[in-house]
């Protein structure tokens, strides 16, 4: 099996460095570029298996590097984040980044989160042998990872579709947001339970007709989330 490959887009190099030297010590293949519109056109020719992505960069910066990932392909993306780019961090989130890291980080932590999402992603393609669920006004099928909300085709994030898959296949069980950060990101140390609640948000803003009174996913207030079906 070929090494899974990882794309750093940072330009501090002495931060490129540490990263790309643990990462490859953990064995994956690390090409690292310094530059934002570098990285957009290395991305045009390559599909590597995760990018993890500093947000302020020269040139073309990551939020728009992130946005160009989302409409092309389903690239996991790790942000690596200052403190004080809170907003921006938020803003990547809801554009779909998976997960991020804010700097000062240990190499380890980025390296088992770097392994959480791969893990995660393989156990995407392992639920490909699956049946498509269905319910009412809603068809989840994980071969084609397409969602079908009242007869119209959605287009959801791999990790919207793997958490509403993980909700769905667990229908009334309520989870907490660490509970679901455990089964879905594969990980809950180190990443912050919020992410969870921008991941419903956005899932609830393609599948229901009112956001506000949702149908399918519900909150169980002080508890977590439940599917109904
Ligand atoms: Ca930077």
């Amino acid at each position: 099996m070929n090494k899974p490959s990882i794309l750093v887009v940072e330009d501090e190099p002495s931060i490129a460095e540490v990263v790309s030297l643990y990462l490859q010590r953990a064995g994956y293949e690390v090409t690292v570029l310094g530059d934002g519109l570098l990285a957009l056109e290395w991305l045009s020719e390559h599909d590597p298996d995760l990018v993890v992505l500093d947000l302020m960069l020269p040139q073309v910066d990551g939020l728009e590097i992130t946005r160009w990932l989302r409409s092309n392909r389903e690239t996991p993306i790790i942000m690596l984040t200052a403190r004080r780019e809170e907003t921006d961090r938020i803003l990547g989130l809801e554009m779909g980044a998976d997960d991020y890291v804010v700097k000062p980080f240990s190499p380890r932590e980025l390296v088992s989160r770097v392994k959480a999402v791969l893990r995660r992603t393989r156990g995407a393609t392992e639920a490909a042998s699956e049946q498509p669920l269905q319910f009412e006004g809603l068809i989840i099928d994980p071969k084609t990872r397409l969602v079908a909300v009242r007869g119209e085709e959605k287009a959801l994030t791999a990790r919207e579709f793997d958490l509403l898959w993980w909700m769905a296949r667990h229908p009334r069980q309520v989870f907490s947001r660490n509970q679901l950060l455990d089964r879905v990101w594969g990980v809950s140390e180190y990443i912050d339970p919020s992410t969870v609640t921008v991941h419903i948000r956005r899932l609830r803003e393609k599948l229901e007709a009112d956001p506000s009174n949702p149908r399918y996913i519900h909150t169980v207030w002080g508890v977590g989330y439940k599917f109904e079906p």
